[in-house]
């Protein structure tokens, strides 16, 4: 199958699980473009694809590079080391990876040092796997309350990667979760705190996701086939 048509088959998926729920609100795609290179990545870009999704700074910085071009936008999903934070200046619309404090403070000075807004979803995991970054739900008092002493990072949103199951009544109870603390967040009004983007779904869960309050889903290999790390 070509990106072309694996990129048809997930908006045509998208748009009959919209007309099954009524589900009015618009749903981001984003391409995964982890280990695929900036040619395939453009492929997908002429296929009318805008946004990707990179786990790794050098590799999105080299594709950014190589391809470009102002209309193509990037999300960064994976874990972040603070010491590559200040390469993202510019180059991202979004950090989807906020997980600890220590990377706050990073971006809130390397932002300063730029007179520039990072915009951030907080990524949780909820299942604290033990192989997985993300923060655990009771950390996350302590790390609004420091979002909210920033003036260079702005969150506008949640993203988290749920546990792998088979079975995805499995899975459901983690994105039911993550609607929950969503919408509590929404409701609080917290400084520098909106929810614009709730980040849930993957390949294999992306229409649970959606059904359970997703409106920004992350795809790469029902897009790009299967990833080669070598
Ligand atoms: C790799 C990755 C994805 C995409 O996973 P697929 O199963 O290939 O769709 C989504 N989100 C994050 C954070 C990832 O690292």
């Amino acid at each position: 199958m070509s990106i072309s048509s694996n990129l048809n088959e997930i908006k045509n998926n998208i748009e009959n699980i919209k007309s099954e729920l009524s589900i009015e609100r618009d749903i981001t795609l984003i391409a995964v473009s982890k280990t695929v290179d900036s040619n395939r990545v453009l492929e997908a870009y002429n296929s009318g694809q805008l946004e990707f999704g990179e786990n790794k700074v050098q590799e999105l910085i080299k594709k950014y590079e190589e391809l470009n071009n102002s209309d193509i936008i990037f999300h960064m999903i994976g874990h972040l080391q603070t010491n590559k934070v200040k390469y993202l200046v510019n180059k991202v619309k979004l950090i989807q990876s906020l997980d600890r404090l220590s990377l706050l403070k990073e971006l809130e000075k390397r932002g300063k040092n730029n007179n520039y807004v990072f915009n951030c979803l907080i990524e949780l995991n909820l299942a604290k796997e033990e192989s997985k970054t993300g923060l655990h739900e009771e950390d996350l008092p302590e790390l609004i309350e420091k979002i909210e002493e920033c003036n260079y990072v702005k969150v506008k949103g949640l993203m988290t990667v749920a546990p792998y199951f088979e079975d995805l009544e499995k899975v459901r109870v983690y994105f039911k979760k993550l609607k929950d603390i969503y919408e509590n967040l929404a409701s609080k009004k917290f400084k520098n705190i909106t929810m614009e983007y709730l980040s849930m779904g993957m390949s294999h869960d992306y229409k649970v996701a959606i059904e359970e309050g997703s409106n920004m889903i992350r795809i790469g290999t029902s897009i790009f086939g299967e990833r080669n790390y070598d």
